[in-house]
């Protein structure tokens, strides 16, 4: 077994945003040496590695070179060089999640088939080279809307997708391959965040509730336990393991779902890294979803997944009409309440719905907790 603790074993990181920077915290926390590559000199994660390098995630020889020099490599962004690091995997360094399991992920149509070949439930979908074939069919008889159209690559944060209601929301689609669904007039969105070891070893997390912004398409509150019953909870918890299976993903796999209002769940899309979803156990769960992560790509025991307590989530985001210089206003007056923690992410500029920062708030009463986090929200500001 490696010594990773206190020694020169190094765990290479692509990507240096807030999801970097906290799984810094637990690196820091072990004293396990890191790099990390982000083409970005101000990323958030660049003070809390052993060694920060500017470079593109996307250029093969950039992660290559990177991959290079560390022992075990993870990802906090999807968004990578798959070649590069399917060469690092064949010389022998140790990537996860797999490039494989990258590959699939970074797709959202290899997505979609992949769950339709697992026999994993997701809502019914066809595949289009591009929009202007979905057009001609249009024209030739009437689509089942509303549908929702998304693109094969590169979406993110509801970039890349777009629900349709009728023939015009057809026009000005950006070329390329998309895949166009059945829209799901669902109950609730659902998570569930699971951890699988290289050893083996799989545990997943309670499910979590996301309520999103009406406008901005992002994640508002994230809310754990969710407000469920326990069969629900049961069948998506099992459904997460059974993905997680299916990618034989190392690491975490934070598994989005939609409950139906016929109480079925449907798997809407994943993502193999620690997640939005997952950020209330930093306060809330005995092991956090990155020190878990590090467990898992580590080849170490997983931590328990279960809450200390009821946790509510939200998400700091700029707020609209300021860009700039941020500033937290009201900071202060939200740190008072009880059971909130605040953590800031790093970048000094903000933009309208830019991702910011969250605000933890536990309390043993999810129903409490949702009432604080409701103040939370009407009282601090990001602004410029
Ligand atoms: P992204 O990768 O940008 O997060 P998602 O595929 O998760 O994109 O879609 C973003 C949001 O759009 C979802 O969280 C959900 O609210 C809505 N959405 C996506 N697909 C559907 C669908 N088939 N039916 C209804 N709403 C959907």
């Amino acid at each position: 077994m490696t010594n990773y603790f206190s020694s020169d074993f190094t765990l290479g990181i692509l990507g240096g945003g807030q999801l970097g920077k906290m799984l810094l915290a637990e690196t820091r926390k072990w004293d396990i040496t890191t790099k990390v590559l982000d083409p970005s000199p101000e990323a958030p994660a660049r003070l809390a590695c052993n060694e920060f390098v500017v470079g593109s995630l996307t250029d093969y020889d950039t992660v290559y070179n990177f991959g290079k020099g560390v022992d075990v490599l993870t990802i906090e962004i999807e968004h990578v060089n798959v070649q590069a690091l399917e060469a690092l995997e064949a010389e022998g360094v140790r990537v996860y999640p797999s490039p494989k399991t990258l590959s699939i992920v970074q797709d959202k149509v290899d997505q979609k088939l992949f769950y339709g070949e697992k026999g994993i439930p997701t809502s019914p979908f066809s595949v289009f080279e591009s929009p202007r074939v979905l057009q001609e069919e249009a024209l030739e008889y009437e689509l089942n809307y509303p549908l929702v159209w998304k693109s094969a690559r590169f979406g993110y944060d509801g970039n890349g997708v777009k629900v349709l209601r009728n023939d015009n929301d057809l026009e000005g689609l950006p070329e390329g391959l998309c895949v166009v669904e059945d829209f799901v007039p669902f109950e609730k969105e659902l998570a569930v965040i699971v951890a699988r070891s290289s050893t083996g070893e799989i545990a997943a997390y309670p499910v979590v509730e996301m309520e999103f912004h009406p406008e901005a398409n992002q994640v508002e509150y994230v809310l754990c336990p969710a407000r469920i019953s326990d069969d629900i909870a049961e069948k998506a918890q099992a459904l997460a393991l059974r993905t997680a299976e299916c990618f034989e993903v190392v690491g975490l796999l934070a598994v989005e779902f939609f409950l139906t209002k016929e109480g079925e769940v449907l798997v809407n899309e994943v993502a193999p890294r620690p997640h939005n979803s997952g950020h209330y156990s930093i306060e809330a769960s005995y092991t956090n979803q990155f020190e878990q992560h590090l467990r898992a790509i580590l080849g170490l025991p997983l931590g328990s997944t279960e809450s200390k307590a009821a946790a509510v989530m939200v998400n700091l985001v700029g707020a609209e009409g300021y860009t700039g210089e941020v500033v937290y206003k009201n900071i202060e007056q939200i740190m008072a309440l009880p059971g909130v923690t605040p953590h800031i992410y790093g970048k000094r500029e903000t933009r309208p719905f830019r991702k910011m920062g969250h605000v933890t708030i536990v309390n043993e009463d999810i129903n409490q907790a949702r009432r604080i986090a409701e103040e939370v929200k009407r009282t601090i500001q990001v602004i410029a």
